[in-house]
């Protein structure tokens, strides 16, 4: 059955004691009123933060995510955090392809693939990002461009581990911005996406195949957006921050 998932992206926000403190909190809120069933909730705090929220959190109530991984598994790579270390303070998944990766440090279609190729052999699940920028989609484009970055970057893999992955729509134009896509224009999408699944890997793993829509997802527009067929919860970005707002979105089923 094709899991639901609302999973927070932090990006490089909070000091160390502050994310412990919200993902606590969010604790405190799920063990009140825990997710509804076949929803899973995730938290991608920042590299530094991973090691203490981990031991604040329940891992059958909320994933640890990290934001990114190294393309490469280990060695003279300064900077770079790979997926073994990630496994060593229990995150179980990783955000690949996240736009402003994409946009600020130029991860290319073959950078993310080995990503995704890391992770899945580490055991982790990749959160693979995937969406449009404003002139494409103005141009009427964004199937073509989304059909692009999901191809060069995952349809490369086996089935069973193509089935390991978790796809997030994400308008670029969307992100950060306010301006959320419509549920039609999330829906039309999210369709399209199934529909190149089913053809690579087949009718059941594509309906298996959970797609979050991600772009200035709210409380106040989730439910429209999460009640159609295709969208199968939300990557959010900043109301992930308040811990009271982002348990409404868990609710939002
Ligand atoms: C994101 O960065 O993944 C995101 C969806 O951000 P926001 O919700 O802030 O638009």
């Amino acid at each position: 059955m094709r899991k639901r998932i609302v999973a927070g992206n932090w990006k490089m926000n909070t000091d160390v004691a502050t994310g412990v403190k919200l993902a606590s909190d969010l604790m405190q809120l799920l063990k009140v009123q825990p997710a509804p069933e076949n929803v899973g909730v995730a938290i991608a705090p920042p590299f530094t933060h991973l090691s203490e929220v981990s031991k604040v959190i329940d891992p059958s109530k909320i994933c640890l995510a990290s934001q990114n991984c190294a393309s490469e598994a280990k060695g003279a790579y300064t900077g770079e955090v790979s997926v073994e270390m990630l496994k060593s303070v229990d995150v179980m998944a990783v955000i690949i392809g996240h736009s402003e990766r994409r946009a600020y440090y130029k991860e290319d279609y073959a950078t993310l693939a080995k990503k995704v190729d890391l992770t899945i052999q580490g055991g982790l699940r990749p959160i693979f990002c995937c969406g449009e920028v404003l002139e494409e989609r103005n141009a009427g484009i964004q199937n073509k461009i989304v059909e692009a970055q999901l191809k060069e970057s995952l349809f490369h893999l086996s089935n069973e581990d193509f089935s390991k992955v978790i796809i997030a729509y994400e308008p670029v134009w969307a992100i950060g911005t306010g301006v959320v896509a419509s549920p039609e224009q999330a829906q039309e999408i999210h369709k399209f996406i199934r529909s190149l699944v089913a053809a690579r890997y087949g009718a059941q793993i594509a309906d298996d195949l959970t797609i979050l829509y991600g772009g200035s997802c709210k409380s106040s527009n989730a439910v429209e957006i999460f009640s159609k067929p295709d969208v199968d919860g939300g990557l959010i970005g900043g109301a992930a921050l308040d811990a009271a707002e982002f348990h409404k979105i868990v609710q939002s089923f």
